[in-house]
């Protein structure tokens, strides 16, 4: 007889673990325990020496589905008679790497159980079970165990607990199980309607073209018929978004066929416990009502991933023709958190709503819905959070301190970092909000708390106006501060796991260039620890100051400073009203309000002014986004030069490019060449920029990052004009190339 000491590393809680390794042992007849150690899973098991080698071969091929296995440790150790069985043990807590499992979609079985009448859960709004239901936003601390997470408000019920003892239960040991009788309670807030009714009232309120704000997983949604223009248009003026696109959660997969086209890899995304939103391209002849996302090819999709959902979709009652396809958009005013508690939510949107329907399982940490695109093959993720985060990237390099990143200003994410881990956290929101940079601090609390990491430096932007650069420097430890578009060449490269050399191609919105200038194309030679801006694009003026950001034609105005008739082309293109176009012209003639810019997002406003798609944006990258959609809508071939030769001084002729295409313009060019033009010129001079780089350097992979490579045509074409060219690609997938990026990168260049 021997006995070993098993450890295991990775997500082993709350996924089902313990009685998963319960029922092995006890199919293998063999002795010993299992304990939740916090940052692993420790099993003493005794039996004979190869039984229990075959035991441990078993561990990582029979795992729960829902676990991912990083590393076994077994050692042998004495033999004492001391185990009658095997049994799981009381969580004994103790330090190390630590897993937290996300939030997981309601499973198959469980959405069974939710519709079958016999079932004693049936239309039970909270059903889950070892493999599905709330994890991270519902946990205190770790290790995971109920009287630790918000659930721990809820006693079981006698079944309840017989179920979570029994081994042979598919709720053995799930920290969130409970049921009609004992479960959390649905109501409609400020109403005294709960239970069955509240989601009755709910659904009629829906049916009837109404405004729900709905109490998900990790915070309100707010809810309308997706395919009522009038509901949809009363949402977006009350919500104050014109335009922004909604997202849209189907029925089931079915309805969702109707509206948009998927391959099988997309309808697997979908279908996952992360149940992301996955942005689709829109079938033509759907009945999404054309205000859900208009202007664009594209529609964010989801299918229902709480109980509550489905119960909102297909409650047996006397409702028919309830909606298919509903609107659910983060509650939340824009740019601001997204509100997890009843008040905050009456606060927000009480008064536009036509009903509230909440719960009493309280929220602990908010996670917005991921939004994940989709091109050659992979994902291509645009916001990180429910069901990714705080899942770690792990890296080949050590961090000797414990690590806090705090992000950049816009779509923020922290990071909390250490040994070999980078953390991202839920998206926290822009934190040009202080209500936000509020609720950055409470998250980073409780991350620290959950992680067990106290940070001992911390990282930020280089901008000295940034929220985040004051909150980082009134922590009181070290600060290191790290240029924005470097960052997101680190974060290319941590995701990558990549230490060498590269020419790191950042081509993003505005941040602050290390000789207080805009930058935002820019071309480095960089490592994993140093860089240098080796090129950029053409350098403007940005004159207007936080207007210029959003309004396209005020750069167009910079970009026309070589054509002699500037006013007449402006109001030939209607780009502004004469005393806008004499304003800005006033500016950049006396120099006012100027700043040199390098910016790449702003010539995409630039160019979609000129060529009439988006002049003003009402949410951060409208103008590119719709650009991009007209240039996907080019049907012809794109035949002509468009080979922009680059220059020893490395600077990309965007100018160029623009003048072309203002001049074809003004000709009476069709707009869906001009747009598809311009992606490609632009595709072609990065890559002969990166050419000439790596051919001077020696260098053979290219890194692409920053948010202008969310645009999948732009990214698309430059990764096949690198490749033709020999050169290797590495671009970020699981983790987005925007703004909600920069945290690891700027966790990542702390590392030794
Ligand atoms: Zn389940
Ligand atoms: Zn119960
Ligand atoms: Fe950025």
């Amino acid at each position: 007889m021997k006995e070993f000491d098993i450890k295991i590393f990775g997500i082993v809680q709350g996924v089902g673990f313990r009685p998963f390794i319960k029922n092995l042992a006890d199919k293998f007849k063999i002795s010993g325990n299992v304990a939740n150690k916090g940052s692993y899973v420790e099993i003493f098991a005794a039996g004979e020496s190869k039984i229990l080698k075959n035991f441990v071969d078993a561990i990582p091929k029979k795992a729960p589905a829902r676990s991912a296995i990083l590393k076994i440790d077994v050692t042998e150790i004495e033999f004492e008679k001391k185990f009658s069985g095997f049994e799981i043990v009381e969580s004994k807590h103790e330090t190390g790497d630590i897993f937290v499992s996300p939030d997981i979609a309601i499973c198959e079985k469980c959405r069974e159980e939710l519709f079958n009448p016999n079932d004693r859960r049936y239309l039970h709004p909270f059903i889950n079970c070892t493999a599905c239901g709330p994890r991270l936003t519902i946990l205190k601390n770790m290790p995971y165990d109920r009287e630790r997470t918000s659930m721990g408000d809820f006693p079981m019920c006698e079944k309840c607990s017989e179920e979570y003892h029994n081994p042979i239960s598919r709720r053995y040991d799930a920290q969130p199980v409970c049921c009609n009788d004992c479960g959390p309670e649905v109501y409609i807030f400020g109403k005294n309607i709960r239970g069955a009714a509240a989601i009755k009232f709910a659904r009629k309120i829906l049916a009837g073209g109404g405004i729900v704000a709905v109490k998900g997983i990790g915070g309100f949604h707010l809810a309308c018929d997706a395919k009522n223009f009038s509901a949809v248009e009363r949402l977006r003026k009350n919500k104050i978004r014109p335009t922004k696109p909604f997202a849209v959660m189907f029925r089931n997969i079915d309805a969702l066929k109707n509206e948009c086209d998927f391959s099988p890899e997309v309808y697997k995304i979908l279908e996952s416990p992360q149940k992301p939103i996955v942005l689709l391209p829109k079938k033509s002849g759907g009945k999404i009502a054309g205000n859900v996302a208009p202007e664009i090819n594209k529609l964010g999709t989801f299918l229902p991933y709480t109980p509550l959902h489905l119960l909102l979709f297909d409650y047996p009652d006397e409702i028919e023709n309830f909606p298919d396809a509903l609107v659910m958009t983060s509650g939340n005013p824009s740019g601001v958190p997204i509100s997890i508690e009843d008040e905050d939510a009456q606060k927000n949107f009480g008064d536009f709503c036509d009903a509230i329907i909440s719960h009493n399982r309280k929220i602990l940490l908010r996670a917005d819905d991921s939004v994940t695109d989709f091109f050659a093959g992979e994902l291509s993720m645009i916001r990180r959070s429910r069901g990714y985060a705080p899942l770690p990237i792990f890296v080949n390099a050590k961090s000797g301190k414990n690590i806090l990143a705090v992000g950049g200003e816009l779509k923020n994410t922290f990071c909390l970092a250490k040994n070999n881990l980078l953390y991202a956290s839920p998206y926290i929101g822009d934190m040009t909000d202080l209500r936000t940079v509020e609720v950055l601090k409470n998250s980073i609390n409780r991350m620290k708390d959950l992680l067990e990491i106290e940070p001992e430096v911390v990282a930020c932007d280089f901008h000295p106006r940034y929220h985040t650069t004051e909150f980082a420097e009134s922590l009181n430890l070290p600060v290191v501060k790290i240029q924005h578009h470097y960052a997101h060449i680190l974060t290319v490269l941590a995701e990558n796991n990549f230490f060498g050399e590269v020419v790191g191609i950042s081509f993003d919105g505005t941040g602050y260039g290390d000789d207080g200038t805009i930058w935002g194309g820019e071309i480095f030679v960089c490592d994993s620890k140093n860089y240098r801006r080796v090129g950029h694009i053409s350098k403007f003026s940005q004159a207007g100051g936080d207007k210029s950001s959003r309004e396209g034609w005020r750069i167009a105005l910079s970009l026309m400073k070589n054509f002699p008739d500037i006013r007449s082309i402006s109001e030939k293109l209607n780009l502004a009203t004469p005393a806008e176009i004499s304003g800005q012209l006033f500016l950049l003639k006396k120099n006012l309000n100027c700043i040199d810019s390098t910016s790449c997002g702003r010539i995409f406003d630039a160019v979609s002014a000129i060529l009439g798609i988006c002049k003003n944006s009402t949410y951060e990258g409208e103008a590119a986004m719709k650009l991009q959609t007209v240039a996907e809508n080019f049907a012809g071939n794109l035949a002509g030069n468009f080979d922009f030769e680059i220059g020893e001084d490395l600077i990309l002729p965007t100018d160029k490019l623009f003048e072309k295409i203002l001049i074809d313009r003004l000709n009476g060019e069709n707009i869906y060449k001009l747009a598809r033009f311009f992606h490609a010129g632009l595709a072609g001079m990065i890559a002969n920029a990166c050419e000439k780089i790596s051919r001077i350097e020696n260098i053979k992979t290219v890194a692409l990052g920053g948010g202008v490579f969310q645009n999948s045509l732009l990214a698309g074409l430059t990764i096949e004009n690198l490749q033709k060219r020999g050169l290797k690609v590495l671009r970020n997938k699981t983790i987005p190339p925007n703004d909600g990026g920069i945290c690891i990168g700027q966790a990542f260049r702390l590392f030794d």
